[in-house]
């Protein structure tokens, strides 16, 4: 059997490990460090990955996509990419299907290309420390990714020649990783917080059984955000003295960015820290610097409040979801790079009422805990069974009838998965022979604030009176989280017709050209 090996494809950070001889290794990079910068440089001579593309950044920062997980599964038209948009020095466009894509230069690139280049770059790197060929993955995402998420990450390794064995939500997997080394029977709460995204995943260990109670979380709150507030203020800052916006010069605003990521960094450790960015811009001839012999902790504390406090709601929300109040959780996790933050942990403290865990290895848990679910599927750590549940509850909207726009709750959240149902309509005018659904993942009643997942067409239907067809929908989500529907028409068992169609993403079609595009060039 060829080699599995896990993958952590973060936000800011990827991180690569396996299980050797029953022994977790973790892949070190060339500059000795563990994980690989989740940046790539759209470079005429071809891609630049990792670090040597996030130390380009100021050089380039229009060709230097990084964040680009923020990307996967979205519209062009989302609310919360047009806010990106104008946060990167890189351009987001429309692709196909009114996906958000990315452009350089004059090309358009899926966010499942720009991931597809990170793990393969991650599957080279793995290769050549080994010396043989890794073929298959398991790859985390964050619990609360929805299904058109998990499916773009799945053809994303494919793109890259991956053969994506699994997919596992991200706290899960550093659950498993931290429960690989320790036996007690408990209640736990993962909180995982990196760069783009954050999770709240409360689960129960008995023996070798890991069950998730409830996860919820923003796939759009993280490490960014924080960098964004610092970034704002010292634009204003320099705006008020100097009457010149730095958020108008792209090699300026890296800069700008790297040293608000730098400062908030310093700040987790000390109380204060200076921050220098000598000739930022230039005003007729003259060189204009921008410094602060002391940034406090305490006043990045202020600028990130909102920030903050935006983890609360989907901690109580979780906690309620599992019937559990804070004093019933045994132990609270950390993972994620923010979690250093010592705000971030106060935070964390108040809400579950404890000291959470610091011994944790935050920045690779969650690849330790992919390489132990590939000893798993490889037969090395039999006997323990992770059962996850689905983030966000999916129905259906009929588009017949009154109230249309009605979202039918087919599988509510948290429920565990793999699991299949069955639900039955029936037609609701006359000799109707066409019924038309819409799939739909998300929390509101109204299915327009929800996220379509795709619709299909049931034709052939008998042309009787309304109400006397009677269609069955059932759907069924893998371990994966992604979801199978099918439709019957249950009256006559007369074979009904179904026509697909997806609202996003890539076809197979196009995930196999490229994927056979970067085997050409790699
Ligand atoms: P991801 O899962 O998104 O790849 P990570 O878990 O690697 O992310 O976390 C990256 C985030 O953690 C970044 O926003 C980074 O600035 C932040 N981070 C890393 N170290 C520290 C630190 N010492 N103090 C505060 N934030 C940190
Ligand atoms: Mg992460």
């Amino acid at each position: 059997m060829s080699r599995i090996v896990g993958i952590d494809l973060g936000t800011t950070n990827c991180c690569v490990a396996w299980l050797e001889g029953g022994r977790v290794q973790i892949l070190p990079m060339d500059d000795g460090s563990r994980v690989m910068p989740s940046v790539v440089v759209m470079d005429a001579a071809g891609p630049i990955i990792g670090a040597k593309a996030k130390r380009q950044a100021t050089v380039n920062p229009t060709q230097t996509v990084y964040g680009a997980k923020r990307l996967i599964g979205r519209k062009f038209k989302d609310q919360k990419i047009r806010h990106w948009g104008e946060v990167v020095p890189y351009d987001i466009v429309e692709g196909t299907l009114g996906d958000a894509w990315i452009e350089v230069e004059g090309k358009k690139y899926g966010p499942e290309q720009v991931s597809a280049l990170l793990l393969g770059e991650l599957k080279r790197r793995a290769e050549s420390f080994l010396g043989e060929e890794v073929s298959s993955a398991i790859i985390t995402v964050p619990a609360y990714f929805n299904e058109r998420q998990r499916q773009a990450t799945k053809d994303a390794g494919n793109i890259a020649g991956l053969n994506v064995e699994h997919i596992i939500n991200e706290p899960t997997a550093a659950a498993l990783g931290y429960g690989a080394t320790q036996s007690k029977d408990e209640t736990i709460a993962v909180f995982d917080l990196g760069g783009g995204t954050f999770d709240i995943t409360i689960l129960k260990k008995e023996g070798d059984l890991y069950e998730v109670l409830a996860t919820h979380g923003d796939t759009f709150l993280g490490g960014e955000d924080f960098d964004q507030t610092v970034v704002e203020y010292l634009a204003d800052a320099f705006m008020e003295s100097t009457e010149l916006d730095l958020r108008t010069n792209p090699v300026a605003l890296q800069r700008l960015k790297d040293a608000a990521e730098e400062a908030k960094h310093a700040l987790s450790g000390a109380e204060e820290t200076p921050i220098n960015l000598p000739f930022l811009m230039e005003n007729a001839g003259n060189p204009l610097h921008l410094n602060i012999d002391a940034f406090a902790r305490s006043h990045l504390e202020i600028l990130a409040t909102n920030v903050i406090a935006r983890l609360e709601q989907p901690c109580f929300a979780a906690l309620q979801s599992a019937g559990l109040l804070p004093e019933e959780i045994d132990r609270v996790l950390m993972a994620g790079g923010m979690t250093r933050m010592p705000a971030v942990q106060a935070r964390v403290e108040e809400i579950f009422k404890q000291k959470p865990e610091h011994h944790l290895d935050p920045d690779h848990i969650v690849a330790i805990g992919a390489a132990v679910q590939c000893g798993i599927m490889a037969g090395d750590a039999s006997g323990v069974t992770l059962l996850d549940v689905t983030p966000h509850s999916l129905g259906l909207r009929i588009a017949e009838g009154s109230n249309r726009d009605k979202m039918r709750v087919v599988l509510e959240k948290n429920t565990t998965i793999p699991t299949s149902v069955e639900r039955s309509f029936t037609t609701t005018a006359d000799m109707q022979d066409v019924v038309r659904l819409e799939v739909f993942q998300g929390e509101s009643d109204d299915t327009r604030e929800n996220v379509c997942l795709g619709q299909f067409l049931l034709g052939n239907l008998p042309e009787v009176q309304a109400g006397q067809v009677e269609v069955v929908v059932s759907f069924t989500i893998d371990a994966d989280g992604l979801l199978e529907v099918s439709a019957s028409e249950a009256t006559t068992g007369q074979e009904a017709t179904i026509e697909i169609e997806t609202m996003g993403g890539l076809t197979p079609e196009e995930v196999e050209n490229l994927r056979a595009a970067a085997a050409g060039i790699g």
